[in-house]
């Protein structure tokens, strides 16, 4: 995470999520942990997570312990217990092992349906828990075309962070997924990543201030690949990547996390 050396402009460490989404069995789950595990070893450059599915969750913080590599789930309950059938809270993920939760992932608000006012209430209940947050936004292709991204960016940002304290908000990690490029094998070029990253820490700046700001990390989630990670990583606003296909074989993810420390 970001952190601030004397009284100069933070240096924000690298950040780097597998997103497994709904893949994998439970042999593959634990030989995939292991796996990234043993490669990340315990003194990495970049702050690496692992994001499995709900049931394999412990399994898959088992093979991680001794490592730095640390556990997030893929979504998380707006409420912290009840009646919510099939739904899983903060508290729960947390006694899981995990450290984060991914919040309004563009599967969850577009095939799922999750509306901005959720995504809020989920954000404040994961950080009130003692969740670290990985909160997803980002422009479908319509809304490209007709160049409407950087207005997207500020309501996501506005909606998703209403009424979060500046304490809450040192636990959010945002990441920039253009809707086109999830999933599709069509990745943002570098210029339009570092103009999204750079947009959107220009709103943070607006609702939290220089410091917090320059301490959030940014990353880029969207067909991220080991050959297109450095391109992206050179960016200044780019802080890491939020992976899905390529997370699911730890070749590829390992190569994504080597370069994107050595950047
Ligand atoms: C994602 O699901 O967050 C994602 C970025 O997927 P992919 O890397 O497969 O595009």
């Amino acid at each position: 995470m970001g952190f601030f050396r004397d009284h100069s402009m933070p240096i924000r460490k690298k950040f780097v999520a597998g997103n497994w989404k709904m893949n994998t069995t439970l042999a593959e789950a634990k030989a995939l942990g292991a796996a990234v595990a043993k490669g990340v070893g315990t003194d990495s450059k970049v702050t690496v997570a692992v994001c499995p599915p709900y049931p394999w969750l412990s399994a898959v913080g088992d093979t991680i312990k001794g490592s730095s590599v640390v556990l997030g789930a893929q979504n998380v309950h707006f409420e912290k217990k009840g009646a919510f059938t099939g739904e899983v809270s903060p508290a729960m993920l947390l006694e899981a092992g995990c450290t984060y939760a991914i919040i309004g992932h563009s599967e969850r608000r577009h095939i799922l349906g999750e509306r901005e006012s959720v995504i809020n209430h989920k954000v404040h209940t994961a950080l009130e828990e003692g969740l670290h947050v990985i909160l997803c936004m980002g422009e479908t292709l319509s809304e490209r075309e007709r160049n409407l991204q950087e207005r997207v960016f500020q309501r996501q940002v506005f909606a998703a962070c209403a009424g979060l304290t500046d304490e809450q908000f040192h636990r959010i990690v945002i990441a920039y997924e253009p809707v086109w490029a999830i999933g599709t094998g069509k990745v943002a070029t570098p210029e339009q990543a570092q103009d999204a990253h750079k947009f959107v820490r220009s709103k943070l700046k607006q609702l939290y201030g220089d410091k917090i700001a320059e301490a959030t990390p940014i990353i880029y989630g969207g067909s991220v690949t080991p050959e297109n990670t450095a391109g992206l990583m050179s960016q200044p606003d780019v802080d890491g990547a939020l992976v899905g296909g390529a997370s699911l074989k730890a070749d590829s993810f390992l190569a994504i996390v080597k370069a994107a420390g050595v950047v």
